[in-house]
């Protein structure tokens, strides 16, 4: 299936609240990366679950007070829900699946197969006869799982070079109906036309499982840049409770959207402190291979 758009970068963030200076600054590469590769720029809001009526408007504000820009519309997962069901249809059809009826305390308690990696799956439902699968569905509402023929996989990344991974028997689609995160993003990367991802390096370690079933969909995976976190004064990943992280906090403290888009400018080594930028005079400076490395450290105005 070819894509149906341009070639395309993006930023995916979920509607839970309000956007925080971590993931503003992922924002930010993202679009500078789209940029400086002369790729177009896409928000797609994975509101799935963890929902907060409202956020994703206020994202979308907090975006473009930065000065981002982005080709409409917006994708909303939630309404993207017939397509995954199509595709994981094809999944099943095609043998590629199983269902698995485990709870999550019974992966942990299993023993692990010979050879796979920490915290796989380990197999339990793979090869269930049909009569144990009827008796199973009647106690637990079933997940649906990948039948997955390797054991790692790997990726290219713009900052990690070849990244290889573990693949398990993941999960597609949920107990509850619910596609899984690593099903909508690959289908939404793959028919949306995204072939770069940009995105935080905590979820490296998903990109050779989404890897691998974007070429199971006969799709080319994306290229990919894991981009160092934001961390807190105890160099925990950023969040919310730290403080001043988001722009509404960092204006109570008489810092603005220009002077939030100054500060990441400073961290990514593309501005003096205090210096007055624009995503175009950043787009103008921007070189992937001189990116810090390191996570910013980011202590909250008092
Ligand atoms: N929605 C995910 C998050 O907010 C990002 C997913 C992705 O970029 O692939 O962490």
């Amino acid at each position: 299936m070819p894509s149906v758009s341009p070639a395309a970068g993006r930023f995916a963030p979920s509607p839970s609240g309000d956007l925080h200076i971590g993931n503003l600054r992922t924002a930010v590469l993202a679009w500078l990366f789209a940029h400086a590769s002369g790729r177009d720029f896409v928000i797609r809001m994975e509101d799935l679950d963890r929902v907060a009526p409202g956020s994703d408007r206020r994202q979308l504000t907090d975006l473009a007070a930065l000065g981002l820009t982005w080709n409409e519309p917006i994708v909303y997962q939630s309404a993207r829900l017939a397509e995954y069901r199509r595709i994981v249809d094809e999944l099943i059809a095609a043998d590629r699946t199983f269902e698995c009826y485990c709870t999550r305390r019974e992966i942990l308690d299993a023993p692990s197969a010979p050879h796979s990696p920490q915290g796989a799956y380990p197999g339990t439902c793979r090869d269930l006869t049909r009569a144990e699968r009827v008796e199973r569905r009647a106690s637990r509402p079933a997940a649906i799982r990948l039948r997955a023929d390797v054991s790692t996989f790997t990726v290219h990344d713009t900052l990690h070079g070849e990244y290889t991974g573990d693949v398990d028997d993941f999960v597609l689609v949920r107990g509850d109906g619910t596609p899984a995160y690593n099903l909508a993003v690959v289908i939404d990367d793959a028919t949306t036309g995204i072939d770069q991802v940009v995105r935080g390096d905590d979820l490296l370690s998903s990109a050779p499982r989404q890897s691998y079933l974007a070429t199971l969909l006969h799709h080319q995976p994306p290229e990919y840049a894991h981009v160092p976190m934001v961390l807190n004064d105890k160099h925990v990943r950023l969040a919310k409770r730290d403080g001043a992280v988001t722009l509404e906090d960092l204006a109570e403290h008489g810092i603005d959207a220009a002077g939030a888009l100054s500060m990441i400018a400073e961290s990514l080594g593309l501005a003096s402190p205090g210096e007055p930028v624009t995503m175009q005079t950043l787009a103008a400076r921007f070189d992937p291979a001189a990116l810090p490395r390191e996570p910013w450290i980011f202590i909250p105005p008092k």
